[in-house]
């Protein structure tokens, strides 16, 4: 981890000046422009400001500049932007420690004995991704087994499922769990064979003891977590994102990091929720601050769940749960209560709806809302994931923005089948319907609910098939966009759904010099060549901010 700190410390530090001009020459450079047309160059020249002076085109002249960068031939593109992400997700979770590709206990505890030597600085010891079956255990672990491993720190370690946990004994003391500590409604508390001694293990609701006492991350662990989502980010070209659920702690962090000149990327926050919306920006939305890297724009809200866990709000029955609808998360009086407050103060609101009574629900509510207050709003729906055909033409109406992840189709196809039935799928992630009806749509990837990287989004955008190439053909291939219009997703139209347009998203002058150097082209190569693509560096306004090794 310091070694890592100190190379990105070294980076900035061999940066670029601020105070020069610079020519990126020998690049296969793609942009859209003002219209959504490709427009292609071979040279890009940045200014004092880090905003982009000039494109040139073949044959053109190059002007005499402070520096010349040599892009040796590869592909220029606009920085990626990401409309939908959990920042502080991204870097808490690159700062825990993660047991996914264990295959024995033995190996797990060697690798939590690891990272507790690595990390003593850290009160708590936490983690995820371990898998008894994978393991071949038979059983779950054990806290005295954890103990084997730690002793002198609690530990705490979310299964791989996310619906048990695994603690050890200082831990367990930390949360007052004892012999005579009861399971709640909805949750277990794993016994030993005498069945009394709690054995380490909290399933579901039980999970929520051990949470509560796992203290919040300090100012410095937060900063830490932060440092690593940027730099997690820019490696996959990600220059700019937004932030969905920006708490007030999350939003000082990003301010530390603004003061402090260590913030490289863009963020458009949405708070997470209407009092943290408040907290953070008052009456209004902040401007933009620290040359256009950080703006909260609006606020987040939940209008239900997710699919998954048969919890997004459906006009009809689960397919595989007869008699459940899904449960709207907030009710009518409060969604519209919260949408007003929001457009009083010309914030943006941000929908998540999934299952299509919300979608319809969060539609019904905007339409009324916007006849009051009308003008360039921008409402935002998180998600679209399932909407009833009937309804698709209103996500046309009001400017609104259809806030979606490619990656979450293949990630979901199945399981949307089995929770709705083939009938109820006419409206499912139907991105091409929502353009050709005249809707807006943005691209992100839920990071770090799923991988960040936009090129297995352009791939899924562009196929509507997963990296296994399955379905062959595509799922429901006619909801497929073209290679600009996913691009544009992941661009300027990003950019567009958190009112940055004009600032970046675009490489063309006037705008910030975001940019990335990657080997492929996305506009010509193949899905499985796109998905595979390496970024070799990603800049953010005129300075290189990664370099792949
Ligand atoms: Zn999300």
């Amino acid at each position: 981890m310091k070694l890592r700190f100190t190379a990105a410390l070294l980076a900035s530090a061999i940066a670029m000046p601020a105070q020069a001009d610079v020519l990126v020459d020998n690049v296969t450079g793609i942009t859209l422009d003002e219209n959504g047309a490709v427009r292609r160059f071979e040279a890009l020249v940045i200014d004092d400001d880090g905003k982009i002076a000039q494109l040139i085109e073949r044959e053109q002249d190059r002007p005499r500049t402070d520096y010349l960068e040599d892009g040796e031939g590869k592909v220029m593109l606009p920085g990626m932007i990401d409309a939908h992400g959990h920042v502080m997700g991204v870097g808490f979770g690159a700062l825990t420690l993660d047991l996914s590709d264990t295959n024995s206990l033995e190996e797990a505890l060697d690798r939590i004995r690891a990272f507790a030597a690595e990390n003593e600085a850290r009160p708590w010891i936490l983690g995820r991704g371990w898998n008894q079956e994978k393991w071949g255990l038979g059983r779950f672990p054990t806290a005295a087994e954890l103990d084997s491993a730690v002793a002198d720190r609690p530990v705490y370690l979310a299964r791989v499922d996310g619906h048990a946990g695994w603690a050890n004994s200082l831990a367990m003391r930390a949360a007052n769990i004892t012999a005579s500590s009861k399971s709640p409604a909805g949750g277990r508390i794993e016994k030993l064979a005498d069945g009394k001694t709690p054995s380490g293990i909290f399933v579901d609701a039980a999970e929520e003891l051990m949470n509560a006492a796992v203290p919040a991350p300090r100012p410095n662990e937060r900063d830490l977590a932060f440092a690593e989502a940027q730099k997690v980010l820019h490696s996959y070209g990600i220059t700019a994102i937004a932030d969905m659920g920006t708490t007030i702690e999350d939003w000082q962090a990003f301010r530390r990091a603004g003061d402090n000149g260590s913030l490289t990327l863009r963020i458009m926050s949405y708070a997470a929720g209407p009092d943290q919306m408040t907290l953070i920006a008052g009456a209004t939305p902040s401007p933009w601050l620290y040359d256009d890297k950080l703006r909260m724009n609006g606020v987040k809200l939940y209008l239900d769940g997710a699919l998954g866990s048969r919890g997004a709000w459906l006009k009809q029955p689960y397919a595989d749960d007869p008699g459940n609808t899904g449960l709207p998360l907030t009710p009518p009086a409060a969604l519209r209560n919260i949408l007003v407050r929001a457009a009083q103060g010309n914030f943006q609101p941000a929908v998540h709806a999934i299952g299509d009574a919300a979608n319809a629900e969060a539609l019904n509510a905007i339409s009324e809302i916007a006849e009051s207050y009308d003008g360039d709003r921008r409402w935002r729906i998180e998600h679209v994931q399932i909407v009833d055909p009937a309804d698709l033409p209103k996500l046309a109406q009001h400017g609104i923005i259809a806030s979606m992840q490619p990656v979450h189709q293949t990630s979901d196809m199945f399981m949307a089948e089995a929770r709705l039935g083939q009938d109820r799928l006419g409206g499912a992630y139907a991105w091409n319907s929502i353009l050709q009806l005249g809707g807006r749509l943005a691209f992100g990837s839920d990071t770090p609910v799923e991988s960040p990287d936009p090129f297995a989004g352009l791939a899924v955008a562009i196929t509507r098939s997963n990296a296994a190439g399955e379905p062959f053909g595509g799922w429901r291939p006619t909801e497929r966009v073209t290679r600009e219009q996913a691009l544009a997703g992941f661009t300027a139209d990003a950019a567009y759904a958190g009112f940055a347009e004009g600032r970046f998203g675009r490489l063309l002058p006037g705008e910030r010099a975001d940019f990335i150097l990657v080997d492929t082209d996305p506009l010509l190569a193949t899905p499985e060549e796109i998905r595979a693509t390496t970024v070799h560096e990603t800049w953010v306004g005129g300075r290189k901010v990664y370099e792949a090794d």
